[in-house]
Order: structure tokens, then C-alpha cells, then sequence
């Protein structure tokens, strides 16, 4: 029998699945179950309508067989089946603005196997493995079977045949193993069992299989048991995905469960997210918020992504489009029937659905959060404490971008109510006449209670956002400000709202002119300026930064990238109602080489105390040693 040439296209698609590398080769198995799942569709669809098919969705199945001898692998479906013409146009060539598309897309070879990965090419992906496949099908209403056969490349042939039943077996005889590629592998009952529960474990036809079991002998005594095995048929799959199921009718067991076995964590999920849209874009997504921040998190080998399936069939483990970055710790999967495993159906396509879908998805996150802060204040916190950081991050990250839809889920850590507050609770506590949202950053809150600037708003008993992580006051600087009151740090900016002592200090400020102005030439360029302190109370002495840079900016950025050390001004601020101040202007007058000293003292100290490195460690202590044995 003349053989039928393939597509110039397919040819080339053939080419590409047979020098694509082991690891995807697997999928084919997912491929040849796909098909077979969508012929059995089609004939049940068939039969909603036909009451000659007689048969209802329970009396479907896909059967899959390994011979060891001949080295074959034979999935069966009781499916709508193919005649001679369907033969040919179906398997024959691969529609041609499918593969012209494909090649496009594709380019280099790198890129083919993560599209083969991916989305797979259907039956051709078979010859990845297979050196020669036989299909038989008879078509529901025909009388005639049909075969047709191909060893790959060099074409194809088709003839009647003898077949019981309608449906399709496809006969895949396995290349001989070499090396590096154990196609033998592919003839294991573990092998199989493990490729269908990763790939198709959702099809919801049974996918059966006679396995090897082993029992207890009959009669056997308890204490000295006896096993046998046997074979017996088995469903490999679990058929309806936990997704699918209506919500209600789910526990949370259920639920914990299959997050832990699914994504390995030991931890149950704090939240469970499910989200069923119809409409532009049909799907279905069960996410999770985890209990515990995988170790690995905030450090780059953390993967993000969700898992994506097409009709119950896995098509990528972790979809990175699918979650935005600062919701990263989201894990979960999506399931759309839209996405067809069939690249022919153009990759585009694909892409316009993934951004609808992870659009929603990102909005559905975020109104879940938001629910969990107003209705399970607690919950909130613990999750916060867990991501917190990362929608931090959000905030700073592509210039603001997100910040609006970010700004009302972070919590801080507030002076007066001694626990994180959010920006909302803040401003409604905010006083009379307060336009400002005042914040302090540094190590740890009890350090930062202790500030000498923060002195005077405490005593007012105005509230405090104490900023002990990093990334806290890049966020703000990000967002400028929350409900249009403006972020002003304790510590480099100025304090409007402190009251009577505002006065003075401006009064003071003249008589105090001269002491300044020795202070200043005394340090020189190590300071921008010396100025009467505004906001200082029982303490000597503080240091601000000027516009832009803060202390904490400078020692974050200086321990990420020391090889372009910043430095923040300097802007010293003396108490002039402060002991130590009468003193210095005293000893100006009567001592001034010792008034220099107390200069670069009290300069030393207002560092100490903001957390900066000193200029000159072991000048300040000969300094406070010269000064102690006076
Ligand atoms: P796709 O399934 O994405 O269309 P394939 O190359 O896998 O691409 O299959 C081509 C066509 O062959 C299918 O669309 C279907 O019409 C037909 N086909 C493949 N396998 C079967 C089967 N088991 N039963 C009936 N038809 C099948």
C-alpha cells in the first residue's frame, strides 16, 4: 500500500517532538488521554440529543494497557471515533494556520520545548516516544473500523480493519531505550499510575487500568499472615477535581488537606479563596493564603505562580502571569476551559485570558484581605506578619504603581494604642488641627520610644507610627500620603503640632545665635546646619536629616550596596533650655578650645543616638576620657 505523505508543517512539528528533551516527553501520555476524554465527550454531548446512542456520561471510560513483550502502550476510549476521512484530515496534517502560527512562535529551540511542555501538540506529541503508532477507530453510526498506521516522518497508510465497538484504540509502540532515554520506563504500572495522577487526574471519564495488588490469604491465621497477588482493575484517576465542587459542599478538612499534599507544606492554609467566573473568560480557582511563610520566601528562589489546568488536565505547575507580585505567597490553581491544550488555538489568545484571569484573581485577593482585616482582626494580623513585607514591597515596587490598591491593607505599629494600626484607624484618631502623619523609624519599638524627638509628641499624646522594618519608609515616601495627610518622620522633619514649646525655641533662637554659629565652625562640614530644637524636651541634643534621604534609608542602602556608600545631611538640633546648653555657652566665653569639645561631644551623642556609625570612634573616647579627668 502507497503511503500518504504528511504536511510539509507537520513534518517539522514532527521533527521538533522527536529531538525534544526526555523530561516533556512524558506529556504525551496527557496528550493521547485528552483526546480520548474529548471523544467521549463529544459522544456523550452526542447523546443528549440522540436517544439511538443510548448510553449515559457513567458509561464512558478510557482504558490503558501496557504488553512489556511488545512493547506497547494502548489507550482505549469508547468515545465518537473516526472513520476513514476523519483519519486522514485529523491525523494526516495538523491544520496549517495552527503550525504556521506554532513556528512563529516557537523561533529558536530553546523556546520548543517549553511550548511542548506547556501546551503540548496533541497526538503528534506521541512520536516522542513511539516508533510507530497504530490507531483504530470505528465512528459511532459506521459500520466500518478503520487503521491507520505511521512510523513517523516518512507518512502515514489507512485500511479497513476489523474493530468491536465504537471508539478508539491508540497503539503506541515505544522507540528502543538508549542511554540517556529509557522509553522502557513508560511500560511500568507506577510509571503510568504516577503520569495520570500528575497529568489527568481531573478527567472526568474513569481512567482504568489492570493493576497488580496484593491480599491476605483466606483462612489465614492473624498472627502469621500469608499474601497473594492478584490483578484487578483500578481507576487511576480521582475524576472530579476539589475545585469544581461547590464551595458549600466542601469542608475545610477537605480543603487543608488537599493544600498540604498539593503544595507540601505541613502548615494548613490560612485562608481559602474560591473564585467561579463566567463570561469573557470561564474559570474556576481554589487559592490559598498559607499559614506559615515558606522558608525560602523573601529570598529569590522563591517561584510564584498558580497552577494551571485546562479541563481538569494540568497544563503549567506554575503560572507566573497568573499572580501578581506582591500577592506572590498566593499559592493555588486555576482551571479554564477556555485555555485549549492545543497550541494550534494561537498562544495570544492565550495570553489576553491569562491577563482577565489574573486581573480577577488580583482583585479577589485583595477584597478577601480586606474582609479578613475588618471581620477576623487577629487572622489579619497573623497573615501580616507573614506577607506584610511583600505588600510593603508592592507598594515601592514599578514607581507606585499599586499603591492605591495597597496602602489600606498595611498595618503599622502605633505609640498610642500599643498594637499595629492601619493607615485608616490612624487618621480617623487624628487630633484637631494635626495635619500630619506622624512616623519614627528605627530598630525596634522600644528603641524608638526612648528617641529624644518623639519626646514632645508622646507628652501630647499624639499618635506615633513606630517604622521598624526597611522597606517601611521607602513605602511611604512612595505614597506621599494617605487621604491626603501628608507622612513626616519624627525624626527629619519638622513638628508643627507640639504646642507652647514652638515659641520659645523661635524666641530662643536669636539670643542663641552666636552659640550656633561656634557649634557649626567647631564641626565644620559635618553638619549642614545647627539649629535651636523645636520638638527636643528633657534631652540634650538630636540629629535630623534633611529632605529626602533619612538615617534609615542611608543604613539600609549602605548595607545593599556598600560600594556606593550615601549619607543622609546632617542636621544637628541643640536644646536651648537644656543644662548642657548654658553650660557649652558658658565655657564658649570663658574656655573656647574646651567649648569645641563639648561641640564634638554633643555632636557624637546626638549620632549614638540616632544609629549612626561615629566619624571618629576613638576621638570620642579620648574626648570623654579628657573631659573626665578635668
Ligand atoms: P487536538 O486534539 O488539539 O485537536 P490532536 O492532534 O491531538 O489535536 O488531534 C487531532 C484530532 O484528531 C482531534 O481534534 C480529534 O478530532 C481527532 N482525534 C484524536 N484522538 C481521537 C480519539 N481518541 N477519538 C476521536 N477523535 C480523535
Amino acid at each position: 500500500m502507497a503511503k500518504k505523505q504528511f504536511k510539509a508543517e507537520s513534518k517539522r512539528l514532527l521533527d521538533l517532538m522527536v529531538n525534544s528533551i526526555y523530561t516533556h516527553k512524558e506529556i504525551f501520555l496527557r496528550e493521547i488521554i485528552s483526546n480520548a476524554s474529548d471523544a467521549c465527550d463529544k459522544l456523550c454531548y452526542k447523546a443528549l440529543t440522540d436517544d439511538a446512542v443510548g448510553m449515559t456520561r457513567k458509561d464512558f471510560y478510557i482504558d490503558l494497557a501496557a504488553d512489556k513483550d511488545a512493547r506497547t502502550i494502548t489507550v482505549s476510549d469508547n468515545g465518537i471515533g473516526m472513520d476513514k476521512t476523519d483519519l486522514e484530515n485529523n491525523l494526516g496534517i495538523i491544520a496549517a494556520s495552527g503550525s504556521l502560527q506554532f513556528k512563529k512562535d516557537v523561533g529558536d529551540d530553546a523556546k520548543d520545548t517549553d511550548v511542548i511542555g506547556q501546551f503540548g501538540v496533541g497526538f503528534y506529541s506521541a512520536f516522542m516516544v513511539s516508533d510507530h503508532i497504530t490507531v483504530r477507530s470505528r465512528k459511532y453510526g459506521a459500520d466500518a473500523a478503520w487503521e491507520w498506521q505511521s512510523s513517523g516522518a516518512d507518512g502515514y497508510t489507512v485500511a479497513e480493519c476489523e474493530k468491536e465497538g465504537v471508539g478508539t484504540d491508540i497503539i503506541m509502540h515505544l522507540k528502543p531505550d538508549t542511554d540517556d532515554e529509557k522509553y522502557g520506563e513508560f511500560l511500568e504500572e507506577w510509571k503510568l499510575q504516577d503520569l495520570v495522577r500528575r497529568y489527568s487526574d481531573y478527567i472526568r471519564f474513569p481512567i482504568r487500568m489492570e493493576v497488580s495488588k496484593s491480599r491476605k490469604k483466606e483462612g489465614n491465621p492473624d498472627d502469621k499472615p500469608e499474601y497473594e497477588t492478584y490483578r484487578e482493575v483500578d481507576t487511576l484517576n480521582s475524576m472530579v477535581p476539589i475545585w469544581q465542587r461547590p464551595k458549600s459542599k466542601v469542608t475545610r478538612e477537605e480543603y487543608d488537606k488537599f493544600y498540604r499534599d498539593k503544595f507540601s507544606d505541613y502548615t494548613a492554609p490560612q485562608e481559602v479563596i474560591t473564585v467561579a467566573a463566567e463570561g469573557a473568560v470561564t474559570y474556576k480557582a481554589l487559592l490559598f493564603i498559607p499559614g506559615a511563610t515558606p522558608f525560602d520566601f523573601y529570598s529569590k528562589d522563591y517561584e510564584k505562580g498558580l497552577q494551571l489546568y485546562s479541563n481538569g488536565v494540568l497544563i503549567m505547575d506554575k503560572c507566573p502571569d497568573l499572580v501578581a507580585e506582591h500577592f506572590r505567597f498566593v499559592r493555588g490553581v486555576v482551571d479554564s476551559p477556555d485555555l485549549s491544550l492545543n497550541i494550534s488555538r494561537e498562544m495570544l489568545q492565550h495570553d489576553r485570558q491569562l491577563k482577565i484571569i489574573a486581573a480577577a484573581i488580583e482583585k479577589k485577593i485583595r477584597a478577601e484581605l480586606l474582609k479578613l482585616l475588618k471581620e477576623n482582626r487577629e487572622g489579619y494580623e497573623t497573615f501580616f506578619k507573614h506577607f506584610g513585607r511583600q505588600l510593603k514591597f508592592g507598594v515601592v515596587a514599578d514607581y507606585g504603581a499599586h499603591k492605591d490598591a495597597l496602602s489600606d491593607l498595611l498595618l503599622f505599629w502605633s505609640s498610642t494604642e500599643k498594637k499595629p494600626v492601619t493607615l485608616d484607624e490612624y487618621v480617623s484618631r487624628m487630633k484637631d488641627g494635626q495635619k500630619v502623619i506622624y512616623y519614627a523609624p528605627g530598630e525596634n519599638a522600644g528603641s524608638i520610644d526612648k528617641l529624644p524627638q518623639i519626646e514632645g509628641l508622646k507628652d501630647s499624646g499624639t499618635e506615633i507610627l513606630y517604622f521598624t522594618e526597611e522597606v517601611d519608609e521607602f513605602a511611604v515616601q512612595m505614597m506621599h500620603s494617605y487621604k491626603d495627610k501628608e507622612f513626616r518622620s519624627v525624626l527629619d522633619g519638622e513638628i508643627e503640632d507640639s504646642g507652647e514649646k514652638k515659641e520659645d525655641a523661635k524666641d530662643g533662637a536669636g539670643e542663641n545665635e552666636p552659640v550656633l554659629k561656634f557649634v557649626k565652625d567647631a564641626l565644620g562640614d559635618a553638619v549642614r546646619e545647627v539649629r535651636a530644637s523645636k520638638k527636643l524636651k528633657s534631652h540634650p541634643v538630636c540629629l535630623t536629616a534633611g529632605e529626602g534621604l533619612s538615617f534609615e534609608m542611608e543604613k539600609y542602602l549602605n548595607a545593599v550596596q556598600s560600594d556606593q556608600p550615601v549619607k543622609a545631611d546632617r542636621i544637628l538640633e541643640l536644646n536651648t533650655a537644656h543644662p548642657a546648653f548654658a553650660a557649652l555657652s558658658r565655657a564658649i566665653t570663658e574656655d573656647p578650645e574646651t567649648a569645641k569639645k563639648y561641640a564634638s561631644l554633643l555632636y557624637d551623642q546626638a549620632l549614638l543616638i540616632a544609629g549612626l556609625p561615629l566619624d571618629d570612634p576613638s576621638g570620642y573616647t579620648d574626648l570623654v576620657c579628657g573631659l573626665l579627668l578635668k
